[in-house]
């Protein structure tokens, strides 16, 4: 669950003592609403003004100690802590409503976006099944209209609602989003090194026994053996440049043999530079 804290959203402090009354019995289940209002889509760094918005909206003019959801969820799957899982709601209709059910909204408009989107309906999700899990609040779900004479939560979400909140399809509950989450380094090293026996990077003399090593450090080691070939090579043809030019002009066979081992040295030292500089 993508939660933001009051704190992350900038929350205003409720009015106290109303606001401050907690209210920690377990509830029948969730309300889902909308705002019943216009909503445009927009950018998710425009999303904790929008709240602080609705929050101000309630409290100077409805006289509210708060804003008056639970949760508020974003177009992009997050939920912004609202009364929060101890303190009751006043957005369900009236007090015996508020203490039953949690109320969770969506930023979804009556009018502009009207459909909620496939990160808002996980994060509604998640949000109940937070809210079951740690409020607690039972099985029943429902939206502001059950029991109280309102449209909300508009047509699209009622009807999710109603078939029980199901997530999109093609998503997994966030525990299974990452196939690699519950591979270990252990697990990869034996995979790749042990496993396929891959000669160890010249740089690491101890990669047999170490689960730490990674399996890009296979690239790293191809790519610096690699650029010592090269040099390799490249050594090669200056010596054997050099040879063909002292042979032509006539020189004797000591400076000859000279030439080759300084040429011969030279490759040698630029090998060295190259695999320490590749693997840096
Ligand atoms: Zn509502
Ligand atoms: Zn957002």
């Amino acid at each position: 669950m993508k939660l933001v804290t009051r704190a992350q959203w900038g929350a205003r402090a409720y009015r106290t003592p109303n606001g401050a009354t907690p209210y920690g019995r377990a509830r029948k289940g969730v309300k889902v609403h909308y705002l019943g209002a216009p909503y445009k889509d927009r950018a998710h760094d425009k999303c904790a003004a929008y709240v602080r918005s609705l929050q101000a909206s309630h409290m100077d003019d409805n006289g509210w100690s708060d804003i008056g959801y639970s949760f508020v969820v974003c177009t992009h799957g997050y939920s912004f802590e609202g009364r929060g899982l101890k303190r009751r709601n006043s957005a369900n209709g009236n007090t015996t409503l508020n203490d039953e059910n949690y109320a969770v909204c969506a930023l979804v408009g009556s009018s502009g976006l009207t459909t909620p989107t496939d990160p808002q309906l996980n994060g509604i999700r998640d949000t109940i099944e937070y809210c079951r899990e740690k409020g607690p609040a039972g099985d029943w779900l429902g939206g502001h209209r059950d029991g109280y004479a309102t449209t909300c939560p508009g047509a699209a979400l009622y009807a999710w609602v109603q078939e029980g909140a199901p997530r999109p399809n093609g998503s997994t509950t966030p525990e299974e989003d990452d196939p690699m989450a519950a591979i270990t380094k252990t697990d990869i090293f034996n995979a790749v090194w042990k496993t396929d026996g891959l000669a160890a990077p010249a740089d690491a003399a101890d990669v047999k026994t170490n689960p730490n090593w990674q399996p890009q450090s296979i690239l790293r080691d191809i790519q610096a053996r690699v650029r010592a070939n090269a040099a390799v090579e490249a050594g090669q043809s200056a010596a054997i440049a050099r040879l063909a030019q002292l042979v032509g002009s006539g020189v004797d066979t000591t400076a000859v043999v000279a030439a080759v081992q300084q040429a011969i040295t030279d490759a040698v030292i630029k090998v060295d530079v190259d695999i320490n500089g590749a693997s840096a």
